[in-house]
């Protein structure tokens, strides 16, 4: 059989063409997890994401954030137009505008999964370290609860014996966390990282309305922080976001590897930080198993004192919009190889176990 191919008709969906080849790459993609860690994420993302975060590191301000801006804004244009046009039953331009948006649509889906996306369908931290995860006991997850207490304590007395946390400036947790990583880098060498871009998100003051102390812009490689929250949460808030930068995707890995980062940071106010976090999740675990335990038998009153003053905080600021935004993001991490949605947090606590089991040490 002799197939006709015409030039014509090639030159004229070329850019279709080459939409539906790359879509059809990244799917198989998808689908080989392994290709995934050696050529891209270990690769090819790790040299994007510095190069992205050498062109934006340097302006003070977030790009990304200005960039999601304008797109809203060309959104809502967008969506008035196409409006206008089914009033007035131009269906001719109302066609054109569609197909315009399904070409930007597929554009910006192949640069999000290229720039970032792909470090959904990776092996990941377990595979890079070795760890054996499993399912996990109840029994096992209140071993790990008085573990990190004993931690949490030790820390605490570490930092201060005042019962007011010191509030270390912003712009010195930016400028450490890097050497934090660099520092675990020695154990753990694809935990290195270079071109530091992270910044207060602009959206702060809307941000109890999102739900999110953190995100990561995969279009301009930047890390953005809610500034306004308990000082104590910071620190850890930027290590998860460093992880996302640096290619791990999965919220628990970048959970797991601000882990691994605060342990070796020899900073206890930066290892107070994530021990307070992990150990509202596992907090959170034990009440989702509907297993009611004794809200923290051995935690330091000191350290009871700083968990309430950052309850208050978001007990104060609860709205009606945060659960809504929260239920969107839930539906965008499932879409993302996270089956657990929102709860994809949580995961962290079997890397957490597991790693317990092999390191002996939390
Ligand atoms: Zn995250």
């Amino acid at each position: 059989m002799k197939l006709h191919i015409n030039k014509f008709w090639i030159k004229k969906n070329f850019v279709w063409l080459l939409l539906v080849l790359l879509i059809g790459g990244i799917q198989w993609a998808c689908l080989h997890p392994f290709f995934i860690e050696k050529f891209y994420s270990t690769q090819f993302y790790g040299f994007y994401a510095k190069m992205l975060r050498g062109l934006t590191g340097w302006i003070k301000f977030s790009i990304g954030d200005v960039l999601y801006i304008l797109v809203a804004l060309y959104f809502g244009y967008s969506l008035y137009r196409l409006a206008k046009m089914l009033v007035q039953k131009n269906f001719s331009y109302l066609k054109k505008i569609l197909i315009r948006l399904l070409k930007i649509g597929s554009i910006v889906y192949i640069w999000f999964m290229l720039g970032w996306g792909l470090n959904y369908h990776r092996l990941g931290i377990a595979y890079q370290l070795g760890l054996n995860v499993q399912p996990y006991s109840t029994d096992e997850l209140c071993v790990l609860r008085d573990s990190l207490a004993l931690r949490l304590n030790t820390l605490r007395k570490q930092i201060t014996a005042d019962s007011i946390l010191p509030t270390p400036a912003l712009n010195d947790l930016y400028k450490e966390s890097p050497q934090y990583y660099n520092q675990a880098a020695i154990l753990h060498p694809f935990l290195f990282y270079q071109n530091r871009s992270i910044k207060a998100s602009l959206f702060t003051p809307y941000a109890k309305y999102f739900g999110w102390g953190g995100y990561y812009n995969p279009f301009t490689g930047e890390a953005q922080i809610r500034t306004d929250m308990p000082r104590l949460l910071i620190p850890y808030t930027i290590l998860h976001e460093m992880a996302h930068q640096i290619g791990y995707a999965g919220e628990e890995e970048a959970n797991f590897v601000g882990y691994l980062v605060a342990i070796e940071s020899r900073n206890a106010y930066v290892a107070y930080s994530c021990y307070s976090e992990l150990y509202k999740y596992v907090f959170n675990e034990l009440l989702l198993r509907n297993t009611f335990p004794d809200a923290s038998p051995a935690l330091d009153s000191l350290v009871k004192h700083d968990f309430s003053r950052v309850n208050k905080f978001f007990m104060e600021e609860q709205n009606d919009i945060a659960p809504q935004i929260m239920n969107l993001y839930d539906v965008y991490l499932k879409a993302n190889q996270q089956k657990n949605g929102i709860n994809s947090y949580n995961e962290v606590l079997g890397l957490l176990i597991a790693y317990q089991k092999k390191y002996g040490k939390i």
